[in-house]
């Protein structure tokens, strides 16, 4: 028998204890990102504490159970930003979630950027939905253990919009998010909004679940 155990602090006899609810429900931080992205980022918390160790939870062992939580996380991180003000007004709203290489997808279980997006959006409801247009060519390696420079010159022209996203009206009209678990650099999410911009996709706010 597996014993039951918070994903964000390890406590016995639960799978999400109150206490790492509630430090998912602090107020939005802006990011300084070290590459300029062209728009405010902003994370839900620094990439510390609940917030490193849920995502490392998820990712690297296995907890797709948190993937509720941290949707959760994000939609109330957007109905803060959209109070504020920082994210504009519209009929609809979009969330683009950033690339994630198809073979790191793969090993890790399926999308989890992709997934905490589609279960932010179920709680946001009918007006916001997922638009999974983009994806990273073969040649991208993953990022871990990069500088930033390197980063950039790893993603250089590797993002692209997939296929069925073309042409940018497939996408409903207004404004876009473009959502990450974790931004570092800045680089993964600079690239994919230029590659978006150049499909007359234009991303108004980064919204990640830890900044670091
Ligand atoms: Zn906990």
């Amino acid at each position: 028998m597996v014993p039951t155990q918070c994903g964000g602090c390890g406590e016995p006899g639960t799978d999400w204890c109150g206490d790492c609810a509630r430090t998912l429900t602090d107020s939005p931080v802006r990011l300084e990102p070290r590459v300029e992205i062209g728009v405010a980022a902003w994370a839900l918390g620094r990439y510390r504490g609940t917030y490193r160790s849920t995502l490392i939870a998820m990712k690297e062992h296995g907890r797709r159970d948190l993937i509720g939580p941290l949707g959760g996380a994000l939609a109330r991180g957007i109905v803060t930003l959209s109070q504020w003000g920082e994210i504009p007004d519209g009929d609809t709203l979009t969330l683009v979630p950033a690339p994630t290489r198809a073979s790191a997808a793969r090993r890790r279980g399926g999308d989890p950027v992709a997934a905490i997006a589609r279960a932010s959006a179920d709680r946001l409801g009918r007006r916001v939905a997922v638009a999974d247009a983009l994806a990273t060519s073969a040649r991208a390696r993953d990022s871990a253990g990069l500088d930033a420079r390197a980063r950039v010159a790893n993603l250089s022209d590797a993002v692209y919009v997939r296929r069925r996203f073309v042409p940018s009206s497939r996408i409903v009209a207004g404004p876009v998010l473009l959502v990450d678990d974790i931004l570092t650099t800045g680089a993964t999410a600079a690239q994919s909004c230029r590659v978006l911009a150049a499909h007359d996709l234009h991303v108004s706010t980064v919204v990640v679940i830890a900044g670091a």
